[in-house]
């Protein structure tokens, strides 16, 4: 291992040994002055984003903003890993939580500040230290975030980037000072970090794709689903994994809903990502939209019907294209990340939910109907992390988000993700 990424993991390790110690509310003091400095400075940070990976300003912004409101959450939150006595026969019983250490973050450039401050600032709130290994077109985002914590008064350590390749991660995930991984990325990254970190009997915490259903039902309102639904697929040029990506519209409203919504998607017209006003603008690179195209082609090869042709602009720019999908289409297995959707027709709620179901990944999926009993049949029913009711999906603090299936397994976000990288410590005593 290159002896600055050596000497990186053992500041990270000796920060630990100080961090663990420092009180909880003197933690969320330092992420208060965090999430300030991010509010303070969410233009120019965005800017950093948006010449990474091309995502419209407006968003960029969006993302930092949301990310203050994230750590303020957190600079707020009660203090749920203080010991917790418990009544037993014993003369004292308690739990004690115990952070684990050095903790290795593998992040994807969809969101650079999102994903990494989403896992970093529980981890770090804690009592954990934390390395990060960004997309490789990230490290501006992963230096600069490096730089803030340093800044607003975190010690030396606490945070670092390394700025290292993927075919780096199996020397520093073995490393000794690393004592845990949280991937955020692809099945494939994931399956392959995991069995390294399972090899070492490491924990590990994984955000993988999605492929969620947004189900029409024939009393939903219309015109707001699909307003909501082109947003749900096209925001982030469609690289989001909670993004909507199948449309799952009953029967007999396909004649009144597709219109709608095909006039809604196309008011998403590729633009320069550095003005206020576009919606949307290329992909992150070259090769993902390469394919996407492909997965296109390969689709209209099994069956798949065009309903707005995908159309290539540039090296990264799409019209964003729809198309028809049936089962069996071996497209409805893969995850499309990009300005890419797919519309399925369901004759009733039960074959609505068959199809949502019949997909390798579970995020999160939504439903649009007005009747609570057609609600409650889906809340039952959809096998995700989370389920939608008449809104498209986007996290909140205060709410846990994981996935189920291959999208993977652990929380992130609400006071359930400070307990991820934890060890609880029973205490028993006579
Ligand atoms: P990716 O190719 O898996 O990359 C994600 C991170 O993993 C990058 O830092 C990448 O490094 C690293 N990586 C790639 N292959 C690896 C390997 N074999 N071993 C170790 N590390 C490896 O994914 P992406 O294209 O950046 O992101 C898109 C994917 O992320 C989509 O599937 C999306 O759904 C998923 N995602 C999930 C969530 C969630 O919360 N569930 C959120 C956002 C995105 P390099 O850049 O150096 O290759």
């Amino acid at each position: 291992m290159d002896k600055s990424i050596e000497n990186k993991l053992l500041k990270a390790d000796a920060a630990f040994e100080q961090w663990k110690k420092v009180p909880f509310a003197e933690k969320q003091k330092l992420i208060a002055k965090a999430a300030a400095f991010l509010r303070e400075n969410a233009e120019e940070l965005g800017t950093i984003i948006t010449k990474e990976m091309n995502k419209p300003i407006s968003q960029s912004v969006s993302e930092i903003e949301k990310c203050a409101l994230m750590m303020t959450y957190y600079a707020e939150a009660e203090n749920v890993l203080q010991p917790e006595k418990i009544q037993s026969e014993y003369h004292f019983s308690e739990i004690h939580y115990v952070p684990k250490g050095v903790i290795l973050g593998i992040m994807p450039w969809n969101f650079p500040f999102w994903q990494v401050l989403r896992f970093a600032v529980p981890a770090i709130l804690a009592g954990n230290t934390v390395v990060l290994k960004h997309a490789s077109i990230c490290f501006g985002s992963g230096n600069t975030l490096e730089k803030i914590f340093t800044d607003v008064g975190f010690p030396e350590g606490i945070f670092q980037n390394l700025e290292v390749g993927h075919k780096d991660v199996k020397e520093i995930l073995e490393h000794e000072t690393i004592k845990a991984v949280s991937l955020t990325g692809s099945e494939k990254a994931g399956a392959e970090v995991a069995s390294i970190a399972g090899k070492k009997i490491k924990k590990s915490l994984l955000e993988l794709g999605g492929s969620d259903a947004f189900i029409v039902l024939d009393d939903a309102d219309l015109d707001e689903a699909a307003k909501v639904g082109a947003l749900a697929r096209l925001q982030n040029c469609g690289q989001t994994c909670v993004a909507a990506k199948r449309f799952i519209i009953q029967e007999h409203i396909e004649a009144d809903f597709l219109p709608k919504f095909i006039a809604e998607y196309q008011k998403y017209i590729p633009a320069d990502p550095m003005k206020k006003e576009t919606k949307i603008a290329g992909m992150a690179r070259p090769d993902l939209a390469d394919d996407l195209e492909k997965q296109y082609h390969r689709a209209l090869e099994n069956g798949a019907e065009v309903i707005i042709a995908l159309e290539r602009m540039s090296d990264t720019e799409f019209k964003p294209g729809l198309i028809k999908v049936e089962e069996g289409n071996p497209i409805l297995k893969e995850e499309l990340f990009g300005p890419l959707g797919m519309v399925l027709i369901a004759k009733d709620d039960a074959e609505a939910l068959e199809i949502a179901n019949n997909v390798p990944f579970g995020l999160s999926n939504a439903v649009w109907t007005k009747d609570p009993e057609r609600q409650q049949f889906f809340i039952n029913g959809l096998e995700s992390g989370t389920v939608n009711i008449n809104r498209m999906t986007s996290s909140d603090p205060r709410f846990p988000f994981g996935g189920t299936k291959s999208s993977g397994y652990g929380t992130e976000l609400s006071l359930l993700a400070l307990k991820e990288f934890v060890t609880p410590k029973t205490i028993i005593g006579n």
